[in-house]
């Protein structure tokens, strides 16, 4: 990445923002919000990957998990509220969780129905991300604050093998060759 200042005036003011700032930009964009509190807002996922998939970010300007402190407790209690909230509202079964090593910036927790039907859902990393030990679950999550106070980075091995895990169904034992048996199956769980 370039460490370039830009110190040109003839900028168009709309140059586009790093993509990793998309998050920060929806979370000021009414359409995108559907909760909006003191501490947290909850806005849709852009891109969801399942029936129902929303991000839950604090207002205050935590980059990623790996900045949380002790501090944070009541703010991560917070979003747990939000997440029974959630479940309350929603007929989907619902799971919380943050990705171990997130892509986007502003620390958020995805809320997500276990249905994991949306044609968003594309890729084995898609899966993966989800559907393995990549997905730290919101209770974990906050047992780790609490416990030595900060959130440990995984080794980037771990990162790797876990984007390889053998694609497996998350309802029941089996194991599909490629995605679109993935999700031709996952309808059938639908039907059940
Ligand atoms: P991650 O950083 O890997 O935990 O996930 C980032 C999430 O943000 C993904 O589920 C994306 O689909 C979603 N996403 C990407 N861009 C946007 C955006 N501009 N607004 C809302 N959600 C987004
Ligand atoms: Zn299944």
């Amino acid at each position: 990445m370039s460490k370039r200042k830009n110190t040109t005036s003839s900028i168009p003011s709309k140059t586009p923002k790093h993509w990793s700032l998309g998050l920060i930009a929806s979370m000021k964009d009414p359409n995108s919000i559907i909760k909006n509190t003191e501490k947290v807002v909850v806005i849709k996922d852009k891109y969801p990957k399942a029936k129902v998939h929303y991000l839950v970010l604090p207002h205050e300007e935590i980059n990623s998990i790996y900045k949380l402190n002790k501090s944070h407790i009541s703010l991560l209690e917070e979003f747990g509220n939000i997440f029974k909230e959630l479940k309350e509202e929603n007929e989907s079964e619902l799971r919380a969780g943050f990705h171990a090593i997130p892509s986007m910036q502003r620390m958020h927790m995805h809320v997500i129905s276990t249905d994991m039907i949306s044609t968003s859902l594309k890729t084995k990393i898609h899966w993966n991300s989800f559907c393995t030990k990549f997905f730290i679950p919101y209770d974990e999550l906050l047992q780790e604050l609490k416990d030595i106070g900060n959130i440990r980075k995984i080794p980037s091995e771990l990162h790797t093998s876990l984007m390889k895990t053998p694609l497996q169904c998350n309802q029941c034992s089996f194991k599909p060759k490629n995605m679109p048996e993935l999700k031709d199956h996952l309808l059938k769980h639908q039907l059940l």
